[in-house]
């Protein structure tokens, strides 16, 4: 407490010495029409400019800090309320100052110029867009009796007004917050519509509030619907939710909705920039766009970072008292990397030099910025490349530096590489956010990338290959490679009696599995004639099978066979035939342009026939290197 009034107490905020509840409450409409804001009580003002005088010189802060304890709990410190955050303290009070939804604003609009209002409400979208608030605007816009007391319902609520003034402090007897969250249960819901049935007290609807609905039982929603389907015409239901998907039907189809969007970075940085101008703080464009795209669509997230981006300001200080926020520290504050730094981690990454991208890292880590947040910077990065390859760079990249190294890697990357690197990048993200070590995940993560990012995706690798093909050198040097085939010499222009052969082996394989698979194995025929075999056995075959190969050609044939082993030239095998062919066929496929270039693409690389390979039969397609 005690350093507070040093913080937020500087000369600069000359209107801020004096703030009360109600007045910062109504600082959006002090600030636009200039009132005075009545309320302020006389008494904490002293105080607050003690504070001051004895904070002058921050040291002085130190000092006393110790006496603190002495002083009871219960003196001043809670009277004196010199901040107010960001957030509360700009929510909007008109639907201008609402930022993001004009499409929202125009339907409302329009429904109260035409007086068909409907009598429930559904605000969806994430959180600190704006939902409550918007909630909260509505009931003033239908209460609102303008300054002189005579207005009607308008999208402009005057904001001075006695029902402005007490909605916007949360205190109008006839309009009633309730936050399901915490109040879930059918008991609520109905004291609630027990509690619709009367008039209401001052204004002119009863408004009921119910933030986080969804978060409602079902016996609750149950009892809510009758209400919701008939209500009386005095009352208007105001309904917020985060997760609309958990909202019934039954209650959707009774609400008019309203999705409020996303706020757009640039759309927060430029009310960022409006707000730090009103409270005296200057920041620069590139800490505003930090704390905007941080935000992620929320204003109430972005306020707050910007709160304790301020803070930070304030407690470095400067020369004139002035406070800063620089780029730099926002940086710092959110564990952010530099975009120059990011991009040199890319660039090492895909240069696929490992030593360069741990260093990077290490680097990275040594000045606080998490891994995490390294991860999501190298995703950033790729995204921009991406959309810049689609369209160009984005106006948001303000610097040559960026704008030159995005465009030299939109042209020099192909779009499934990017693709590829997304996806490598997320899984890796998704890594280093559950890993025990973040820090070894993300480097594990990106040097995978970088292994990877050097491999063409599918769709390159067939060009490359094309490529590769459609170069003369690879025909040139096409020729050799054949004859490395079967143990026997595969020249295997098919001897006439080659088909018979097979015919016969399949005959006997028929009655006498055994000898046939010996005969197909292991037989290399010299001659073949009815009635007469001479044959070589192939080397290494235990015991000689000729009597049964002469049984079995008996049997098959109902002739008298005479087999015998021969001398001279024999045929293979039909074992020794086929592998021979399979052989051929290989280096036939060899001297395919496309292999040849698949193979001298992939040095190492080895054909695997799907077909017999049993080990690879799980997979569509497979590469051993
Ligand atoms: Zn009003």
């Amino acid at each position: 407490m005690a350093d507070s009034p040093d913080m937020f107490g500087d000369p600069p905020h000359e209107e801020e010495n004096t703030p009360s509840a109600a007045e910062l409450e109504a600082a959006g409409q002090v600030s636009l029409f200039g009132d005075p804001a009545p309320v302020a009580p006389a008494a904490p003002a002293p105080q607050v400019e003690e504070a001051v005088q004895e904070a002058v010189p921050p040291q002085v802060v130190e000092a006393p800090a110790p006496p603190a304890p002495k002083a009871s709990p219960a003196v001043p410190a809670p009277t004196v309320q010199p901040y107010r955050v960001l957030a509360r303290k700009y929510r909007s009070q008109t639907f201008s100052e609402l930022i993001g939804q004009d499409a929202m604003v125009q339907t409302l609009a329009n429904a109260i110029r035409r007086d068909r209002l409907a009598h429930a409400f559904l605000m969806t979208g994430v959180r600190g867009v704006g939902k409550t608030s918007t909630a909260r605007l509505i009931a003033k816009a239908l209460n609102c009796i303008g300054p002189d007391g005579q207005g009607g319902p308008t999208i402009d609520p005057c904001g001075v007004c006695e029902p402005c003034r007490a909605i916007a402090e949360g205190r109008h007897i006839d309009v009633i917050e309730m936050d399901a969250a915490s109040n879930r249960g059918i008991d609520t819901v109905r004291e609630l519509t027990e509690a619709v049935r009367y008039a209401t007290v001052s204004a002119r609807y009863k408004i009921y509030i119910i933030d986080e609905v969804h978060m409602m039982t079902k016996e609750a929603f149950n009892a809510l619907l009758k209400t919701l389907e008939e209500p009386p015409a005095h009352v208007k239901f105001l309904l917020a939710t985060t997760e609309v998907n958990m909202m019934p039907v039954t209650v959707l189809s009774r609400c008019q909705r309203f999705d409020l969007k996303r706020i757009p970075a640039p759309l927060l940085a430029s009310h960022f920039a409006m707000i730090c101008g009103k409270e005296g703080v200057e920041a620069e464009d590139e800490a505003l766009a930090m704390v905007a795209a941080a935000a992620e669509g929320s204003v109430r997230d972005g306020l707050s970072i910007l709160d304790q981006a301020i803070s930070h300001a304030d407690l470095v200080g400067s020369e004139d008292g002035k406070t800063r926020v620089s780029a730099e520290q926002v940086r710092q504050m959110l564990g952010l990397a530099d975009k120059t730094m990011q991009r040199r981690l890319l660039e090492a990454v895909l240069s696929g030099k490992g030593d360069v991208v741990l260093a990077q890292v290490a680097q990275q880590y040594a000045l606080g910025i998490e891994p995490i947040a390294m991860m999501r910077a190298q995703m950033d990065v790729i995204h921009r490349v991406t959309v810049t390859q689609i369209g160009g760079v984005g106006p948001d990249v303000r610097s040559t530096e960026e704008r030159e190294a995005l465009e030299a890697w939109a042209k020099a990357l192909t779009a499934g590489q990017l693709h590829r690197l997304w996806q490598l990048l997320l899984k890796g993200y998704e890594e280093v956010k559950t890993a025990p070590d973040p820090l070894v995940a993300a480097q594990m993560a990106l040097l995978r990338v970088m292994h990877a990012a050097d491999m063409p995706d599918p769709g390159g690798l067939v060009k490359k290959l094309e490529e590769l093909a459609s170069r003369p050198a690879i025909a040139a040097s096409a020729g050799e490679g054949s004859g490395a085939g079967g143990p026997v010499a595969q020249s295997a222009a098919p001897v006439a009696a080659g088909a018979d052969w097979e015919a016969l082996v399949e005959q006997v394989e028929h009655v006498s599995p055994l000898v046939g698979s010996t005969m197909r194995l292991g037989v290399r025929v010299v001659e073949l004639r009815q009635g007469l075999l001479r044959y070589q056995l192939v080397p290494g075959l235990p015991g000689d099978p000729v009597a049964d190969i002469r049984r079995a050609l008996n049997t098959v044939t109902g002739d008298v066979w005479t087999v015998e082993p021969g001398e001279g030239e024999a045929q293979p095998s039909l074992e020794e035939a086929k592998a021979a062919k399979a052989a051929a066929a290989d280096a036939a496929m060899k001297q395919d342009p496309l292999v040849k270039a698949a193979l001298e693409a992939f040095p190492g690389a080895v054909i695997v026939d799907e077909s017999s390979s049993r080990e690879h039969e799980k997979r569509p397609w497979s590469k051993r290197a």
